[in-house]
């Protein structure tokens, strides 16, 4: 009967690894930020929420974690491709714990095409934000010798696909700064890397499924397999769960001694 005491409150207390801490997730309202947010929260960490508008739901969204996870969670409003508004975000939020650089957004084109004001907002979004939050948010993680730092980079933060320009060399980037920002906080208790998912099913990509059915004259099972997921082996879509776990693993204990590294959940795409 102890044991089985014993047994059950290490579960609920590992569940809740990271009481105490606050994580702040850019881009977290829906898709990959959301999941991780969710992970996050449900791991016992207080969230801030991020996106660029500042809607009811926005703030709702917040309190519907709130209540189901026990945990604090705000919402604030920042624009990922102002880097000073992004650098607000970590002040106006008393620094973090967790940084999570999440917010990214997609064109589609080829390069001769490539609207030039898609590609400064791509690299704004995606990259720039990234050197902005680390920026603002190292001096309190120093301060305190421990941070964690999760970059949401791509399969495409290791490998191109044409008419991407803007998003793989953002990603690539994004991989960059990852190796840069974990050589330069080593040792101080503060790990830097970079989650290279390959394809989710987020709402964004959800939303594409219809057009490519009609496209193709494929129904949906066949369209996923063979169009969307040509290039992932596993012929599977990752989840918002598998990245929000491997989020909590990385701010986890076990992880310490993982820094300025890359890691693919992919369905072996970057392994061909
Ligand atoms: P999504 O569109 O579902 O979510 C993007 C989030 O970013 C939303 O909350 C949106 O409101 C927010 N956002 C957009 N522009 C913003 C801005 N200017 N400032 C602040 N927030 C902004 O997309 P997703 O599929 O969940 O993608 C999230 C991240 O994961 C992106 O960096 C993306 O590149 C990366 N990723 C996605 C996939 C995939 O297959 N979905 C694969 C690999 C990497």
């Amino acid at each position: 009967m102890l044991r089985c005491n014993i047994t059950k409150d290490a579960t609920m207390t590992s569940r809740r690894v990271l009481e105490g801490r606050r994580a702040i997730v850019t881009g977290s309202t829906s898709g990959i930020g959301l999941g991780i947010a969710r992970s996050l929260a449900e791991a016992g960490a207080a969230i801030v929420l991020n996106s660029h508008t500042d809607t009811d739901e926005d703030h709702a969204l917040a309190r519907g974690l709130a209540d189901e996870f026990g945990v604090d969670v705000t919402y604030r409003s920042a624009d990922m491709s102002d880097g000073q508004a992004a650098r607000a975000l970590i002040e106006g939020a008393g620094g973090c714990d967790i940084l999570v650089n999440n917010a990214g957004v997609q064109h589609v084109a080829a390069i001769e095409e490539f609207p030039v004001e898609r590609w400064n907002a791509i690299l704004a979004i995606n990259l720039s934000s990234a050197f902005h939050t680390c920026a603002a948010a190292l001096p309190a993680m120093k301060a305190a010798g421990w941070g964690r730092i999760i970059n949401v980079a791509s399969a495409h933060g290791l490998t191109a696909s044409p008419y991407k320009a803007a998003y793989v060399a953002a990603k690539h980037g994004l991989v960059g700064l990852t190796k840069t920002v974990a050589l330069e906080v080593a040792g101080q208790g503060i790990t830097c890397n970079a989650i290279c998912p390959g394809y989710v099913l987020t709402p964004l990509v959800e939303s594409q499924i219809p057009d490519q059915m009609r496209q193709h004259n494929m129904d949906r099972d066949t369209v996923i397999r063979e169009v969307m997921l040509a290039r992932q082996p596993s012929r599977q879509f990752v989840t918002v769960e598998q990245l929000g776990g491997v989020a909590v693993f990385l701010c986890s204990e076990a992880a310490a001694q993982i820094t300025g590294t890359t890691i693919s959940v992919d369905g072996g795409w970057t392994a061909l």
